[in-house]
């Protein structure tokens, strides 16, 4: 793997479609195209042949000795404003891969690179669009009538590019032969930056949990009430979001967050009588997660009885844990130590496109580090030493799997 084309490539693209307001790649979008095009043009010079899916994702396929395939990839789509490394970093790194496997002869079995289409969501608010698409996950139904901010409809605009919504889902197909799937990504978060670590290998993406809180209790006046007699919704929502905190605190690698609360009337002379409340909740482990919501829900419980007042816990959306397959954990650990890493293996928080993946297929992610610890806004950096590290793991990694299911393991998928 050679880091200096990875580097070159991202900085390119970066000039092309990015600018002093950061990246601009929104899928659907002038911006998202002139991206691909640009990775065209490097898959021009290489053995592959390149097509592209019933739900808008590319794909670049490489033949191999051997029966089958496994997927290298990323997405080169970015929210607005975003950071130059987000997706496009797996996308050229992949890239590399495909590079270095032309240049020493014929794989032992197929690589096929993919672009995902629509991992952000930024125009209409689904994420993974390409990558659900193709798991047989998205239902058509579901998106057609998303909405951008300009009113426009999904499918309408989707069509543009020529992709029809109620077909998406025969991308499925392009899954036949995968033997496995290999997603490099930058953290997004602080952990490898807090360690002092390059890179690392993701152990799977987080479950998550979403409910909508409300506390119910009595309008008053801010005046005439005295303490001891309020039903006040802001003061036990304030209580059971402490102890939540707790909840997350004592459930070690788990995350809890109440990112919005709103009460009612909202005036500054009325005790609030209404507040409601967001909370998120993530772990790698299904019981710790269903353990840490039912301490969320008695936290509430708890809070809402010691003000006086009543709470309602509405589910909003869930996901369960999705971890990656062990054998392409042990490569991609061994991996990053002999690219100069540690045996660092963390969960993802967000999630990717490999979560969709690792539902049908073998699948791991490795990050680099991210630094300063932030994506998705423009400051979103990572150090190129980090960078070189990442793409030496990753081209490790995918030399182990092509080995691996040349030798008769991780079997073409029907
Ligand atoms: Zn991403």
């Amino acid at each position: 793997m050679n880091a200096d084309r990875v580097l070159a490539d991202l900085r390119e693209l970066a000039n092309l479609t990015g600018g002093p307001d950061g990246a601009r790649r929104v899928c659907w979008t002038d911006e998202w195209v002139k991206a691909r095009d640009f990775l065209r043009t490097r898959l021009d010079e290489l053995p592959v042949e390149v097509s592209v899916d019933e739900a808008g994702n590319l794909w670049a396929a490489m033949e191999g000795a051997g029966e089958g395939f496994v997927i290298v990839g990323s997405h080169t789509d970015s929210v607005p404003a975003g950071g130059w490394l987000d997706g496009a970093l797996g996308v050229f790194t992949a890239l590399e891969a495909l590079r270095s496997q032309a240049e020493s002869g014929r794989p032992p079995v197929g690589v096929r690179l993919v672009d995902w289409a629509d991992e952000e969501g930024a125009r209409f608010g689904r994420s993974l669009f390409g990558s659900s698409a193709c798991a047989g996950t998205l239902d058509p139904d579901e998106v057609r009538d998303l909405r951008d901010k300009d009113g426009e409809r999904l499918e309408d605009v989707l069509a543009r590019y020529d992709v029809d919504v109620d077909r998406a889902g025969e991308s499925g197909s392009r899954l036949r032969g995968a033997r496995a799937y290999i997603e490099g990504h930058i953290e997004q978060g602080p952990v490898l930056e807090s360690k002092g670590e390059p890179a690392a290998t993701v152990l799977g993406t987080f479950g998550v949990e979403r409910h909508h809180a409300v506390f119910t209790g009595e309008t008053a006046h801010a005046g005439a009430t005295p303490m001891r007699m309020r039903r006040d919704t802001f003061m036990a929502t304030s209580q059971a979001a402490l102890a939540i905190r707790e909840v997350g605190l004592r459930h070690e690698g788990g995350v809890c967050t109440v990112g919005r609360a709103t009460s009612e009337p909202g005036v500054i002379t009325a005790v609030p009588g209404r507040t409601e409340m967001l909370l998120d909740q993530r772990h790698l482990d299904p019981d710790e997660l269903a353990a840490m919501l039912s301490e969320a829900r008695e936290a509430c419980e708890q809070a809402a009885a010691d003000h006086g007042c009543e709470v309602e816990l509405n589910h909003i959306w869930s996901i369960p844990p999705i971890p990656f397959d062990d054998r392409l954990i042990a490569f991609a650990r061994e991996a990053v130590q002999a690219a100069g890493g540690k045996d660092t293996a963390i969960p993802s928080g967000p999630l990717h496109d490999a979560a969709e993946m690792a539902r049908l297929i073998p699948t791991v992610m490795l990050f680099s580090s991210s630094s300063p610890p932030v994506s998705h806004t423009k400051a979103e950096d990572t150090p190129e030493a980090d960078l070189r590290v990442l793409v030496d793991a990753y081209g490790r990694t995918v030399e182990a799997t092509l080995a691996s299911a040349a030798a008769g393991d991780l079997p073409p998928r029907e």
